[in-house]
């Protein structure tokens, strides 16, 4: 992958260098990286020198912060600052993460005096989930920040000129710190079902479920939430019992509704549908549809659609579908751009006996006990 691109004389050491190297001139441009790092890079050395560093080697703390407005490892006098000590970063190339340790010298003398020579060992795949972890702390924190710079900005504001507004104004003030604090709330909410359902630590509280009551409560809900009626049909033929945690259905079912409310415009649909072995509940509504390259992420941990201005984390399917699972269910979706989306779950039928529990061996406790 070094291309055509001539090596300096005094740089080719680097060229056999077991890890990904790079040398970044005083002016933060780059000046040289081995096979190794082009490979690492994805891109030829022709393609990357003359390159502002900071730009091609995106790196991240473990923090999510910028290393290169942390570290500052271009700033101060070399021969102070010789080296940086080892440090674990993540390395974003496109739409991948990775996980390198970077260590580094700055160099004292020749022609790249000033400058900084970099090497970037890849770390192991035991790695990778500290870099999920990485992300994650950063996306929360993003996530966080919005809402509470809003919250503080307003309390600010209204402690510091009480006097100078009107009831109106205050009220209006007031009524956004408490929307904000609320969806403070409510991510924190989803990111503690995420932990559960990454950790296998979801606890399901199970009774015998009535959907045919469950469905109509949650539609009358979140149509009080948004002050206007939006599901047309809700079709439930006799459907049996199940043994469910009601709560963790009800959410499921919830922002299945929701979702179809916020991101579609026309009538939505619940219907219900039984084999022998389950029930299957399809929300389905007229909306604008999924793109087929977007319909296999989905499900994914933090996923929006390419674009997505309306409010939201992208957790909401990723914990509707760990808690259809968590229930031995299935989490399917149909969707045609332009004409609409179906989301279906599957409950297994039945009461204790498909729940894993031996009926048998729980008479015979009771009968002993009594
Ligand atoms: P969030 O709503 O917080 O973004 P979700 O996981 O519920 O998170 O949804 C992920 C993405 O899927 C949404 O950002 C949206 O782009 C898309 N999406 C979900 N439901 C629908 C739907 N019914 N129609 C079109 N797009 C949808």
């Amino acid at each position: 992958m070094t291309g055509d691109h001539a090596v300096p004389d005094h740089l080719v050491g680097l060229e056999l260098l077991g890890d990904p190297a790079l040398l970044v001139g005083a002016d933060g441009q780059l000046v040289y990286a081995n096979p190794l790092a082009c490979r690492l890079l994805d891109r030829r050395l022709t393609a990357l020198v003359g390159l502002e560093a900071e730009s091609v080697l995106r790196l991240r703390t473990e923090d999510g912060s910028d290393w290169w407005e942390c570290a500052t490892p271009l700033g101060g006098d070399p021969t102070v600052r010789r080296r940086l000590a080892e440090q674990e970063l993540t390395l974003q190339v496109g739409a991948v993460s990775r996980a390198v340790a970077v260590t580094g010298a700055r160099v004292e003398g020749g022609p790249d005096a000033g400058g900084l020579l970099l090497t970037m060992r890849r770390v192991d795949a035991r790695r990778r989930r500290d870099v999920a972890r990485a992300d994650l702390v950063s996306t929360v924190s993003h996530e966080l920040r919005s809402p509470l710079t809003s919250v503080k900005g307003f309390t600010k504001t209204l402690l510091a000129k009480w006097d100078r507004f009107t009831d109106e104004q205050k009220k209006q003030m007031l009524a956004t710190v408490n929307e904000d604090a609320d969806r403070v709330t409510r991510l924190l909410g989803e990111l503690l079902a995420v932990s559960r359902i990454d950790a296998g630590r979801l606890q399901l509280k199970r009774q015998m479920v009535d959907l045919g009551t469950l469905v109509p409560g949650v539609v009358t809900r979140v149509e009080a939430g948004i002050g206007r009626g939006r599901v047309l049909t809700v079709d439930l033929p006799g459907l049996p019992q199940v043994y469910a945690d009601p709560d963790r259905l009800e959410q499921v079912l919830t922002n299945l509704v929701e979702n179809a409310v916020k991101y579609t415009d026309g009538d939505i649909a619940i219907t219900a549908t039984q084999d022998d072995q389950l029930i299957r509940v399809t929300v389905t509504d007229q909306g604008e549809g999924i793109e087929p390259e977007n319909l296999k992420a989905i499900f994914t941990k933090f996923f929006r659609r390419p674009g997505e201005k309306r409010q939201g984390t992208g957790l909401g399917l990723y914990i509707t579908k760990g808690l259809v699972e968590a229930h031995g269910g299935e989490m399917t979706v149909t969707s045609q751009a332009g004409s609409g989306s179906a989301f279906s779950f599957t409950v297994p039928k039945g009461g204790l006996e498909l729940s894993g529990i031996d009926l048998e061996a729980l008479r015979s406790s009771v009968t002993t006990t009594h």
